[in-house]
């Protein structure tokens, strides 16, 4: 299949005045065009570092030290690779939003809380480039706010905090769509929104999807929004990715055991929850990584080899990958 990102073993640190703190080690890992990838992990296993990395907006004082990040650009004339650690600050404020844009965590604080709706979507669009017009723009606007349903007559002109939580992250959606980018990037998109606003919003994102044939890249933490939205799943654990597949066959085979420690920690709410097991323990400190496999303290398989060596990417036929020493069928 064909990819929209090439993602080839990144590294991300954060140096700090007497160390540095590496977020993300060595991550290999394709998306797909036209899917949505969706990243899954506990709070803190790195999901949104490298995902930030793709547009550059990884905060302050990280970098990326090592690896490579290709955009796959669809043209009229085919596919152009665009190497996004090699632009320019003028060509990455060009490349946010054309190519690929964000949809960030919390809406509420994304969005200027001083100016309109209107006045923060043409901001937008002048600071990427555009060339539209001012009608332009409006008709532009229109039109968006009225795909994510919203009515444009009482939204344009409203301030964010005249709108309910789903409205603002509705404009959310609608602003990251703005300038036709190949790849959206959705930093938990529902995050405190209610469950029922939250699938809403899902089923939404994949009407764009399917619709406009935008990529995605959804970062949660939720295992069953992933289960019923995505299409290919990679899960992350102290900074690395330990699987990566298409969604049937991660959740059929879980060859890593934190992914079964994952979906064996997802509550249902029709079947019997007797069945549910939280993961013990705790993430990793970043700063004092465990030797060996990270996931070696946590997990119930750990053997001697385990505490010493770190597994390799095992890649099945399919293409599925699962970083772990003992399962590999
Ligand atoms: Fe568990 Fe060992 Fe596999 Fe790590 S390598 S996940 S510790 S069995």
């Amino acid at each position: 299949m064909d990819n929209i990102v090439t993602i080839q073993n990144v590294s991300i640190d954060y140096p700090l005045r007497k160390y540095s703190l590496r977020a993300v080690t060595n991550l290999s890992m394709d998306i797909k065009r036209g899917k949505i990838t969706a990243l899954v992990g506990e709070s803190g296993s790195g999901k949104t570092t490298p995902s930030s990395s793709l547009i550059r907006c990884i905060s302050e004082p990280g970098v990326v030290s090592e690896g490579k990040i290709i955009f796959h650009e669809q043209t009229e004339d085919g596919v152009r690779d665009i190497c996004v650690n090699d632009l320019s600050s003028k060509e990455i404020n060009e490349f946010r939003w054309t190519k690929i844009s964000m949809v960030f965590q919390a809406a509420q604080s994304a969005l200027n809380p001083v100016m309109t709706i209107r006045q923060q979507l043409y901001e937008t669009m002048v600071e990427h480039g555009s060339k539209l017009t001012k009608k332009e723009m409006e008709e532009r606007c229109i039109e968006l706010l009225g795909y994510v349903q919203l009515n444009p007559d009482l939204v344009l002109d409203a301030y964010p905090h005249e709108l309910s939580g789903g409205m603002k992250q509705r404009v959310m959606i609608a602003f990251a769509l703005l300038l036709d980018p190949q790849l959206v990037i959705l930093d938990e998109p529902t995050t405190a929104l209610d469950v029922i606003t939250q699938s809403y919003i899902f089923n939404l994102l994949k009407k764009i999807n399917e619709e406009k044939k935008i990529s995605m890249l959804l970062m949660t933490h939720d295992i069953s929004v992933v289960a019923r939205f995505a299409d290919y799943i990679g899960v992350m654990y102290g900074g690395r990715l330990m699987e990566y597949g298409s969604v049937e066959e991660v959740f059929e085979k879980r060859r890593h055991p934190y992914t079964e420690g994952l979906i064996g920690a997802t509550p249902s709410i029709i079947g019997d929850i007797s069945g549910m097991h939280p993961i013990e323990g705790s993430p990793p400190n970043l700063l004092h990584m465990p030797t060996g496999c990270v996931f070696h303290p946590r997990c119930q398989y750990c053997n001697e080899l385990c505490k010493t060596e770190e597994p390799a990417a095992y890649v099945t036929e399919s293409g599925c990958s699962s970083k772990c020493h003992l399962r590999r069928e």
